[in-house]
């Protein structure tokens, strides 16, 4: 078996896009036998810091690039990350076992601070496998990334790569291989392209709004006054401008579109003609693969020169922040029967590396060579243990899926699709590195009938109507993977919040194993009756009062409960921290769990199955409730914030059960600690 430890940086832009699509890239070449994680130890061992960091690092380098460069020049140019090393002890000791627990054959650095901690962790003792850094910044890059050695440093392009030579690595050590962009770019399945403008296509022009969101109406305002453009606008999650440029669009349906957050960027970068963007780090890269010309709108001091100076050396665009400008590039660029067009196209596809990832997925796959070499004398102990005990990455035999078991299930938790920390893809990682068999995520859809939907729908805390849609192929596209690596049955869910003025108006309705969208706006009886039509559970969200949590309770079905509970298949009898009594009491068909929104609550109720393995049965098992009992799940893994916790001293869930646990030295499949 191949193992291979990704560690990213959860803050920042760029870290944790390379680290997901190497480890795609690797998952796409690799045989089963292959193991790869994706682990960010800043949020593992400081969520809360995690979080303010990226807050800080969001606001720092949007609203006040002159304090971000300040910050940027204070780490490149002093020492003051290896003075400070101790302060990140905490994060050292994880790291520290999960290199000598999990024994990776090659480890890949997507953020340059773990370089730190891998070589005070190997100061005075013998590493066994190889280190990897990948550098992604573009000639400007910060010293921090080659400060300490590495066997090898991924670059994305030659400039990078004379960067480093100059500061004195070796030339043996450089790979440049791309920047590690979606596969999608490299598309093995089908290609794109935008219409031929040799031939008379419209230009096409994708403006994704990332900053400078005061200037955007007046360049969209610019851009509509040319009737021969077809505009794409991109408005990632912020509401409010989805509807500022669905109005300045309005006259204009037939030739400009706006869209909310998308999962579709490659597809768009290369069925259009020119994109306008501020100069991230991911998105230039990303433009590079799709070889679309770019005018750049914003470049942040620091280390995003670098991304515009490689447009710049390379002519492969323009660099404006005024409205007018940046038309007027458009237009010259498209002027002259699109000679400058073609130039910039003709560069740009000269430095494009489309198949990054599965490049770079190719070199890590080849360093990594099972040693057998043990380091220390329990690793002998280790190694002499067969590797073939039960891991929960390695799928059962068919057989064994049909018998009835004890399942661990969490069936309502949330997303970034609505007010949820993780991604979908995260969240499969999380629950299935913990053993769980049954997940369904159940992301907040309001009535947008209602007066407080109306408003919440603003707040990008739940999922825009307009982006359902992608959140159930989103959900759809991870489900073979979580199955496929997990053994984990991933479902569609959605949480409809009906909620009213006072509690005893409001209600949560949870839809478990949906095969599509239900309109919001359909009332409580018939979203029930559609819930079930499509084979889902409609169980009552969190039905009673809670103490834990501060927010409004959702009392409507209980206060109702002659009449709905016949209509519901279960109601929460634990919601996270919350036990509801009542709910047992009536002798009602119960289910519990955690409500996730971040890892820290994956310490919460949960409901265990005895049922076979399988959707239908679950549901079936839930709707009987039969079999049905509820735990109160403790996680025992370190970097989740439990280590005063008394609580932890008690068995988790995992050893009672009989799950796979990362504790137990016969079970190399589970790594410790990873969130
Ligand atoms: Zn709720
Ligand atoms: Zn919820």
């Amino acid at each position: 078996m191949k193992r291979i430890l990704i560690f990213t940086a959860g803050f920042g832009e760029g870290h944790n896009t390379a680290a997901r699509n190497i480890r795609d890239g690797i998952e796409f070449l690799s045989e089963e036998d292959t193991q790869v994680e994706i682990i960010d130890l800043f949020d593992s061992c400081y969520g809360r810091f995690n979080d303010l960091m990226r807050k800080a690092y969001i606001t720092a380098i949007n609203r006040t690039p002159k304090l971000w460069q300040g910050f940027y020049n204070l780490v490149n140019n002093t020492h003051i990350v290896e003075a400070n090393l101790t302060s990140l002890a905490r994060m050292q000791k994880a790291m520290e076992e999960l290199l000598v627990e999990g024994q990776p054959d090659t480890v890949v650095c997507t953020y340059p601070i773990y370089n730190f901690l891998i070589e005070e962790i190997y100061k005075n003792r013998p590493r066994h496998f190889s280190h990897v850094t990948v550098v992604f910044d573009s000639i400007s890059v910060n010293s921090l990334w080659y400060r300490t050695n590495s066997d090898f440093f991924i670059v994305p392009n030659d400039e990078t790569a004379q960067v480093l030579r100059q500061a004195g690595v070796a030339d043996d050590k450089l790979k440049v291989l791309g920047f590690p962009v979606q596969l999608d770019f490299a598309n093995p399945v089908e290609s794109y392209s935008p219409p031929d403008l040799a031939t008379g296509g419209h230009p096409r022009i994708l403006y994704l709004i990332n900053s400078g969101k005061k200037k955007a109406p007046s360049v969209i305002e610019k851009l509509l006054e040319h009737e021969d453009w077809e505009l794409t606008i991109a408005v990632g999650r912020d509401e409010k401008l989805r509807q500022t440029a669905i109005q300045i669009t309005a006259d204009a349906e037939d030739r400009a579109r706006v869209i909310g957050w998308t999962n579709q960027m490659p597809k768009l970068m290369m069925t259009h003609h020119l994109l306008i963007t501020k100069a991230g780090g991911a998105t230039i890269q990303e433009a590079i693969a799709g070889k679309i010309p770019i005018i750049v709108n914003q470049v942040v001091p620091g280390q995003e020169e670098g991304n515009y100076e490689l447009i710049r050396r390379n002519n492969a665009g323009a660099l404006s922040e005024k409205p007018k400008e940046i038309v007027s590039w458009a237009e010259r660029a498209f002027d002259n029967n699109f000679q400058l067009w073609n130039l910039w196209r003709k560069n740009i596809t000269s430095i494009s590396r489309p198949d990054s990832s599965l490049q770079i997925a190719r070199f890590l796959l080849d360093q990594s060579v099972p040693t057998n070499v043990p380091a220390e004398p329990g690793e002998i102990l280790r190694a002499q243990q067969p590797h073939a005990a039960p891991s929960a990455f390695q799928p059962h035999a068919e057989s064994s899926r049909s018998q009835h078991k004890l399942l661990i299930c969490d069936l309502h938790t949330h997303t970034t699709f609505s007010d949820g920390k993780l991604t979908i893809g995260e969240m499969v990682d999380f629950y299935g590195q913990r053993g769980f068999d049954a997940l369904c995520i159940t992301d907040h859809l309001c009535d947008p009938k209602r007066l407080l939907g109306k408003l919440v729908n603003l707040t990008g805390l739940v999922i825009p109507p307009s982006e359902v849609n992608d959140y159930f192929a989103a959900i759809e596209k991870e489900k073979n993977r979580a199955w496929k690596k997990y053994d984990l049955i991933l479902m569609t869910g959605i949480e409809f919040n009906k909620d009213g003025l006072t509690s005893k108006t409001s209600t949560h309705l949870l839809g478990v194993d949906l095969k599509e969208p239900i309109n919001p706006s359909l009332d409580l009886k018939t979203t029930i009756g559609e819930i079930h039509a499509q084979g889902g559970l409609a169980i009552a969200s969190h039905p009673h009062k809670m103490r834990s949590v501060w927010g409004k309770d959702t009392l409507y079905l209980w206060e109702n409960q002659d009449e709905y509970a016949p209509l519901l298949d279960a109601w929460e009898i634990a919601n996270r921290d919350d036990i509801f009594n009542p709910v047992g009491l009536k002798r009602l068909p119960f289910v519990a769990n955690s409500d996730f929104h971040k890892p820290k609550h994956i310490h919460s109720w949960k409901t265990v199955l005895w049922s076979e393995k399988d959707p239908e049965a679950i549901k079936e098992c839930i709707r009987i409730n039969r079999d049905v009992s509820i735990t109160l799940y403790r996680d025992h893994r370190f970097g989740l914030e439990l280590a005063d916790d008394p609580a932890t001293d008690n068995p988790t869930v995992a050893s009672l059960l009989d799950f796979p646990s990362s504790n137990s030295d016969d079970d190399p499949g589970l790594l410790p600690g990873v969130a």
